[in-house]
């Protein structure tokens, strides 16, 4: 289907393009290799088509995932939970194997957005935009998840600790297809949580931090942070998380772990505050996600 300029003259918003609907992966595959850097994979259209609107993406043909039943739902397999890339942001809140398996992708797909948003929007749309506002990356660097991606070369998996490369620009390449997103999934009894600060509801943060940790002896055992929108890509805090381990999370070691993961930060000063303001919301993000997280292992 081709979107045709408005009758007058003037151009509809967003600019003419070719729909496409595959029902396969192969076939979306080969659209994708045929058409080339002018095609675009479409997920829910939550980022894409308002980037279009504001013309600051102008594919030609957009490939519809949505026929493609395989890249749908949510499965254990062995130690992991693997999520087919179109589960939807709605399907994630709903699902009671995340619930009990990785609360924290519920507790962070609650933050997204709004319903509205949610019910079509996409876990991989989400993680593949490359846009540092996107709340599910951060906790996918946590949680050291890896990305299934498919090509007219094959498959390829990709730690999404190694997925990011600046704002937009991800390790996926052109004509790559994001299909699923496989999750180890903590031990039972970790403590998990995602504190996001946002100006309002449906805001992208203005700084979020996702932890997940365990306990052992009543000290932490391990434990691993995510930062979302506090510099061109998610951040994993990887000295911050270090620091924490073999501590009981005693207030000077927080500080501490607090410090460097602010130490890391690069934030844009835009309409969510200055750099200053941002980077401090960071660490109170993450002093707070620490805090909910150890109760939460405690209880557990
Ligand atoms: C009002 C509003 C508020 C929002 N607030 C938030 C928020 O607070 N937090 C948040 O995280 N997000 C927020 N979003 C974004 C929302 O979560 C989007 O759904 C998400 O960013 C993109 O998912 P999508 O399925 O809509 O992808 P699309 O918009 O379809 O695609 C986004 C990008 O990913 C690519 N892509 C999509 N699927 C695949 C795939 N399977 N393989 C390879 N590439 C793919 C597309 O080509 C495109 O470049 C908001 C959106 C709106 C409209």
């Amino acid at each position: 289907m081709t979107v045709q300029p408005a009758p007058g003259g003037r151009a509809v918003i967003p600019g003419p393009f070719e729909y496409h609907r595959p029902n396969s992966l192969p076939e979306a595959v080969a659209l994708l290799a045929d058409l080339g850097e002018d095609a675009r994979p479409l997920g829910g259209g939550h980022s894409l088509i308002p980037m279009m609107k504001l013309r600051l993406a102008a594919p030609q043909h957009l490939i519809d995932l949505a026929g493609i039943g395989d890249l749908k739902g949510i499965r254990s397999d062995g130690g992991d939970v693997v999520i087919g890339a179109m589960t939807t942001q709605h399907e994630i809140v709903g699902s009671d194997l995340l619930a009990a398996q990785l609360p924290i992708l519920r507790e962070t797909a609650l933050l997204i957005a709004d319903p509205q948003v949610r019910y079509v929007g996409t876990l991989g749309g989400n993680v593949a935009n490359g846009d540092p506002g996107n709340d599910l990356p951060a906790v996918m660097l946590c949680l050291d998840a890896t990305y299934h991606v498919v090509g007219k070369g094959g498959e390829r998996r990709i730690p999404a600790r190694q997925f990011y490369r600046g704002a937009y620009f991800t390790a996926l390449e052109p004509g790559e297809i994001l299909t699923a997103v496989r999750i180890p999934v903590p031990p039972s009894g970790h403590g998990a949580a995602y504190e996001k600060l946002k100006r309002k509801i449906g805001d992208y943060a203005t700084a979020a931090a996702a932890v997940v940790l365990t306990l052992r002896g009543g000290n932490v055992a391990t434990c691993s942070i995510g930062l979302t929108n506090v510099a061109e890509t998610p951040l994993w805090a990887e000295t911050a998380a270090s620091l924490l381990v073999g501590s009981s999370l005693d207030p000077a070691t927080v500080k501490r772990a607090v410090a460097a993961a602010e130490a890391i930060t690069s934030p844009a000063a835009d309409t969510r505050g200055p750099i200053e303001y941002r980077t401090k919301m960071a660490g109170v993000m993450l002093a707070r996600g620490l805090a909910r997280a150890h109760q939460r292992a405690r209880n557990a």
